[in-house]
């Protein structure tokens, strides 16, 4: 009788189970990273969704329902989600808030032409860290430890799914290594729209001239853009790159006054609806890719 019981138990638990947590992702790139520690038990939900830009977003109720439903929220940091306390606030959101960039040592940048009055400029912290694969992981493994804790029973799989995802990523960073390593230094160049590769440069030494901030807010002046030009043809950048969340009308202008030539739009803070730039290992490649070939 009692062994009857026990997998009556069984049997219903795995019904239980089999119903996934609701979780809800900021944005789209991050959305994939919480999909793939979470497998099915998890049921993740994005607010800023494929295509959309997160500097200038703005939540409709359905986003706030979202999040009203959901027992856990990941969120980039660093000041990515600018709106992120007023969307809490507006959802009466009381749920746990995991900030997956902690313990990444975050890029700053200085703001060219933002003096402060009493003469020192301060840095600004670049918020755009999955392009860097190594800060991936340690985002993977704040994941796994928030999904764990909320959801024990899960624990194991979690663990293995974050494993598995992990050493996907590190043949990833490490054949793309080899990759810019094989192209001369001085070749490494690239313009992009809007300052959001800061962590990829960084990591395989891509030298970056972006048009605008780390913010796509505010569009570069006709002065800003003369400078940009002349430092390309005199720099000989040979690729210019638009991306998939801003308007490529000032990339295609560089393009017509410099020789650099216009690479496929480049995935920087979202997602694609459609393959192969749906995921973020395929995000990676595509962007990786797209700027090897451009240089070589
Ligand atoms: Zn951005």
């Amino acid at each position: 009788m009692r062994q009857i019981l026990a997998v009556i138990c069984l049997v219903l638990s795995s019904f239980v189970a089999a119903e996934p947590i609701k979780v809800v992702a900021s944005f789209s790139i991050l959305g994939n990273l919480v999909q793939e520690v979470g497998g099915d038990r998890v049921q993740v939900m994005t607010l800023v969704g494929p295509g959309e830009d997160a500097h200038v977003w703005q939540a409709k109720p359905a986003d706030l329902k979202k999040l009203s439903g959901a027992s856990l929220f990941f969120v980039n940091g660093l000041g990515f989600e600018g709106w992120l306390k007023r969307v809490e606030q507006a959802a009466a959101y009381k749920g746990k808030v995991i900030t997956v960039t902690k313990g990444i040592k975050p890029l700053t940048l200085k703001e060219e032409g933002h003096h402060d009055h009493d003469g020192h400029d301060h840095g600004k912290t670049d918020p755009h860290a999955w392009h860097d694969p190594r800060a991936v992981l340690v985002m993977v493994d704040n994941i796994s430890a928030a999904l764990q804790a909320a959801d024990p029973t899960g624990a194991e799989q979690y663990r293995k799914n974050a494993a598995a995802f992990k050493a996907k990523i590190s043949q990833l960073d490490t054949q793309t290594a080899a990759a810019f390593a094989a192209i001369p230094g001085a070749n490494r160049k690239v313009v992009t729209s809007h300052d959001a590769l800061g962590y990829l440069g960084a990591r395989y030494q891509i030298q970056l001239f972006p048009l605008q901030g780390i913010s796509t807010e505010a569009e570069p002046s006709a002065k800003e853009m003369a400078a940009l030009i002349r430092e390309i043809r005199k720099s000989k950048i040979k690729a210019v790159f638009a991306e998939n969340i801003s308007n490529p009308k000032l990339i295609d202008q560089i393009a017509r006054e410099t020789s650099a030539k216009v690479g496929p739009p480049i995935y920087s803070d979202a997602l694609d609806t459609k393959a192969p730039a749906n995921t973020w290992i395929g995000m990676f490649t595509h962007n990786t890719q797209a700027i090897l070939a451009a240089l070589k």
